[in-house]
């Protein structure tokens, strides 16, 4: 692609989305405003948001956080009450004892604060890339990518990279992308892929990235 495309394809986007996307980080996975967004809350909301939908997240953080306040509360819960408190968004055993044993490890090893390493936040039970970019990049200002599947879909479609799994989504973004850039991209595309760039049915027809898209350009629009 041309330098600096997928700079004029973010400041398109933000023209539609800078105002939708105003509450980073809950949007996109479900973590209510009431809650503040900060490493914590978006690290327990983000493990919940794990193969759910975002009004299921809502819930179940809810459910969590009316009845835990701190870090060191939910470590020292039992793991069955917060399965039935997170049940909302599936798989509550392992998302339970995930959370609790995340918790833990934090108090013990990080003196109750989540790291901003990338390494060391993915040693956490069921944090991966994602979830680790995700809290980096909302919940501590910190640029990320947070490739999901609507960034990995919509990268790929547009020609801007060439890629098989999200991983390598992230590390060819990042390459073609400034760096003060790399947040935006997860704040626009998700928005992108929820109202226009629908996963079985893009809408080209009503599209404003068309001149700069590669499915765009083989399919006539
Ligand atoms: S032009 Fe079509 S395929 Fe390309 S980003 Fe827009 S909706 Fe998606």
């Amino acid at each position: 692609m041309a330098d600096g495309q997928i700079v004029e394809v973010l400041n398109l986007l933000a023209e539609d989305y800078e105002d939708d996307a105003a509450y980073p980080g809950r949007s996109s996975e479900g973590l209510n405003p009431e809650w503040p967004c900060d490493p914590f809350h978006v690290l327990i909301a983000t493990i919940l948001s794990q193969r759910t939908r975002d009004d299921n997240t809502r819930r179940a953080s809810d459910n969590l956080f009316h009845r835990f306040g701190t870090l060191e509360e939910i470590a020292d819960a039992d793991p069955g009450e917060v399965a039935e408190l997170v049940r909302p968004a599936g798989f509550p055993k392992q998302k339970a004892n995930a959370i609790v044993d995340c918790c833990r490890m934090l108090r013990d090893e990080y003196g109750g604060v989540v790291p901003e390493d990338t390494d060391e936040m993915m040693r956490l039970p069921m944090v991966g890339r994602k979830t680790a970019a995700c809290v980096r990049s909302y919940a501590m200002g910190i640029q990320s990518i947070c490739v999901d599947t609507h960034v990995h879909r919509i990268s790929n479609l547009m020609g801007l990279v060439d890629t098989k799994t999200p991983e390598q989504t992230e590390f060819a973004l990042m390459d073609i992308t400034p760096e003060e850039r790399w947040t935006d991209i997860n704040r626009f595309m998700v928005r992108h892929g929820q109202v226009v760039c629908l996963p079985n049915h893009p809408h080209c027809e009503r599209c404003r990235l068309t001149h700069l898209c590669r499915y765009a350009e083989e399919n006539g629009f």
